[in-house]
Order: C-alpha cells, then sequence, then structure tokens
C-alpha cells in the first residue's frame, strides 16, 4: 500500500456535515445582505503581489509575512489572496464601478490565505463573507455595515461584542504615527523587543502588545482618538448616535488598531468570548483612501469581512439534518427497469435513489429503513410494488403509474 497523503497543516477539508453548517451560514449571509442592496462579486483567488503591498501596506504583518506569493512562470509575482477588500477595489476601478449610482454594494464569500500559525479558530486557508459599500462618506453607511454584521452573528447565534474606533484621515495618523514613535523612542527600555524593533516600522502595533511592560507604556500612551480633526470627530460622533439609533451597543476602544494600513475614520471588531485566543469573528472599517491608491478616482469605502469557521466555532448551529428520499428503488437483477424509474422519479422533482451496492433484497429493504425513505419501489417481473414504508402498506402498480402515485397527497 502507498503511503498516505494528508492535507497540508492549517487547511480541512469540508465534510458533508460541515458543509450543511456552512451553508447555513452562507443562505443567512445572502438573505440579510441581497435584501439591503448588496450585489455578490467574486474576484480571482490569486492577484498580482504589488496589490496588497501597495493597498493594504508594506509595513503589516500581513504583507511581511504571510503571504502566499509565487512567480506566474514569467517573472510577474502572484499572491494567493490574504483578504478581500483591495481585490474587490481593484475589480471595482477595473470595470468602472465609479460610474454607477453611489453607493455600490458588494459582497463576497470565499477562501482567503495567510501564511499564519495554525491553531484552533487560525488556518491557513480560510473563508470569510465580506460587505464593502464604496462611494459615501456618509454616517449611515457606516452604521448600515455594522448593523448588518451584528444582525448576521446573531441570526447565527454568535454572541459577540463590538469595539469601535475612529482611525482619522491619512494626514492626521501621519502626524500622530510620529508622536507616538517619539513616544515610545523615548519609553524604549520599558518596551518588549519586537515592539522596539518596529517604532519606525509601524508604531500602532504597539497597542497590540501583550508584553505587560510594553502595555504599561501604552496606557499612558497619546491617543489618536484624542486627535482627530473637526470633521473627523464630527463623523465619529454621528456613526456612534445613530448606533446608539439601531439599538447596537458598542464600546470605543482606542487601542484598536486592525493590522491593514488602508483603514480611515470608523474601524470596528466583533470579539466572540466563546473563541478564547482567536477573538476576533469579524470586523473592518472605513478606508477612503483606497480606490485612489489602486489607480481609481477618489473614493469613500467602507466594509467588514467575517470569519466563516470562527462563526461556526462560536455558534450553536444545528445542520438541517440530511433529506429523506421520497422512493427508494429496489430490486434484484432488473437494473435497466430500476435506473428508468429514478430517471423518471427524479426527473418529475422527487428525491429518488436506487440500489447500487449489490445488496440483498433483504439488505435494500433495511437500507432504505435507515435512509428513512418515504416510499420503497421494489421492481419485479410484472410491475412495480409500491410500499408505504411507514405503514407497510403495498400494491402492485405499472412503473408509469408509480409516479402518480408518490405524487398524490
Ligand atoms: P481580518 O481581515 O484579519 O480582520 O479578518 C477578518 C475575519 O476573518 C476575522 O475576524 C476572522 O474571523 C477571520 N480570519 C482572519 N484570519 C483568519 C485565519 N487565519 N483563520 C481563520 N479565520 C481568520
Amino acid at each position: 500500500m502507498s503511503a498516505r497523503i494528508a492535507a497540508p497543516r492549517g487547511t480541512f477539508d469540508i465534510l458533508p456535515e460541515q458543509a450543511a453548517q456552512r451553508d447555513l451560514v452562507e443562505r443567512t449571509a445572502r438573505e440579510l445582505l441581497e435584501p439591503a442592496g448588496y450585489a455578490r462579486i467574486e474576484t480571482p483567488a490569486f492577484e498580482a503581489t504589488e496589490l496588497f503591498e501597495r493597498g493594504v501596506g508594506e509595513s503589516t504583518d500581513i504583507v511581511q509575512k504571510e503571504m502566499y506569493s509565487f512567480d506566474d512562470g514569467g517573472g510577474r509575482s502572484l499572491t494567493l489572496r490574504p483578504e478581500g477588500t483591495a481585490p474587490v477595489c481593484r475589480a471595482y476601478v477595473e470595470h468602472g464601478m465609479h460610474k454607477l449610482p453611489a453607493p455600490v454594494r458588494l459582497y463576497y464569500l470565499g477562501p482567503f490565505f495567510r501564511a499564519e500559525r495554525p491553531q484552533a479558530g487560525r488556518y491557513r486557508e480560510f473563508w470569510q463573507v465580506g460587505a464593502e459599500a464604496l462611494g459615501s462618506d456618509d454616517p449611515a453607511v457606516d452604521v448600515e455595515l455594522i448593523v448588518l454584521l451584528h444582525e448576521l452573528l446573531t441570526r447565527l447565534g454568535v454572541p459577540a461584542r463590538l469595539r469601535l474606533a475612529s482611525l482619522a484621515n491619512a494626514q492626521t495618523r501621519a502626524a500622530y504615527r510620529e508622536e507616538l514613535a517619539a513616544y515610545l523612542h523615548a519609553h524604549e527600555p520599558e518596551l518588549a523587543e519586537n515592539v522596539r524593533s518596529r517604532i519606525d516600522l509601524n508604531p500602532l502595533r504597539a497597542f497590540d502588545s501583550d508584553d505587560p511592560g510594553t502595555q504599561q507604556v501604552m496606557a499612558a500612551a497619546p491617543r489618536l482618538i484624542d486627535r482627530l480633526d473637526p470633521d473627523d470627530a464630527e463623523h465619529f460622533v454621528q456613526v456612534r448616535g445613530l448606533l446608539e439609533l439601531a439599538g447596537v451597543a458598542h464600546e470605543v476602544d482606542p487601542a484598536l488598531v486592525r493590522g491593514l494600513d488602508y483603514y480611515t475614520r470608523t474601524v470596528f471588531e466583533f470579539t466572540s468570548e466563546t473563541l478564547g485566543a482567536q477573538s476576533g469573528v469579524g470586523g473592518g472599517g472605513r478606508y477612503d483612501g483606497l480606490v485612489e491608491l489602486l489607480g481609481g478616482p477618489r473614493t469613500p469605502g467602507i466594509g467588514w469581512a467575517a470569519g466563516i469557521e470562527r462563526i461556526i466555532l462560536a455558534s450553536d448551529l444545528t445542520p438541517p439534518t440530511a433529506l429523506q428520499p421520497d422512493v427508494y428503488i429496489a430490486h434484484e437483477d432488473r437494473r435497466t427497469a430500476a435506473f428508468q424509474l429514478l430517471l423518471d422519479l427524479r426527473a418529475a422533482g422527487l428525491r429518488a435513489e436506487m440500489e447500487l451496492a449489490g445488496r440483498s433484497l433483504k439488505g435494500q429493504l433495511k437500507h432504505a429503513e435507515r435512509l428513512g425513505a418515504r416510499h420503497v419501489a421494489i421492481v419485479e417481473p410484472d410491475g412495480v410494488r409500491l410500499r408505504d414504508r411507514e405503514s407497510g402498506a403495498e400494491r402492485m402498480l405499472s412503473a408509469e403509474a408509480v409516479l402518480d402515485h408518490v405524487l398524490a397527497p
């Protein structure tokens, strides 16, 4: 026997029981997003590496160490998509969607790839459902999206806490980064090594550190939320007011830094206690400069993404049980007639199965029992014996009459 080959570390198979659960998550997302005006978009699984370098940001963890990049054979670097927003914005620009009435509302559902250390809730290939609205900076769009994610999690039975912050605009953030970097330099001896070495590269990430010394320094650090210019501050106040109106509880977390460079103004994250270390179940934010950065016209945008596996881990979803066949077709050496009946019943829209595994007639009846088939049709030389499985009532019919009998109320 040959040696077995296992799926790569950090990946998983979606087995039929799990497919049913995922289907429920996907269906719930569709049923929520489509009536709200979100149309499905799907972008390729790989993109030009430059899209993420430019869009997500050179200094981010994702670009620095989590991308699966490869040469396309012609000297061009491609990358398995680690996130969905930059690709959607790329498609928005490429297809001239800025000419559509704003806001352009889109959603997607598919696999994403990050070279992370696998653990519970953290995989190298994982699925996200995401939604984006492009072309409006109205705070009501921010809140519309947050409310939709909140509703999705609620419908799926995922209790989650909402944290919110504002990351200001690019200029304010650049000035703040310098202020924060200067503060961190002044406290270098108290900081963890990996924070110290990244002060100039990405000082905001110091807020994410779990090192106690660093945390103490960060508790007294200058906060971006206190540096917002009047427009951004007003935007944030309106977002909070509308969230309150929508009845979605939130807390402002000035240390909320999301690991992507493109965010401006509103950022948010839903976390679920039940998930343990990987508590982020979904999050997102505004990215008012991203479309322009990718060569499009100046276009505000905002979106979120939620992890399908984490939703399932945090929820108490019971997948729907497999549907029972309407008819199980049993036979002994009458494959052609049985197969013809199978085709006819299926063509009429019935759930029909036939014996294919060489069981004895007794074994076939047992199998029909196991499947919970409503009827068993036993193909015999002079017709079909149709049995109501539960009552055991039987009648002999012509093959043509079986359909009418099964369909009869
Ligand atoms: P992010 O783009 O990092 O904010 O991710 C959005 C959501 O995707 C997270 O809240 C998680 O639910 C999910 N997610 C991100 N990375 C992973 C991963 N490596 N494995 C599983 N789910 C992930």
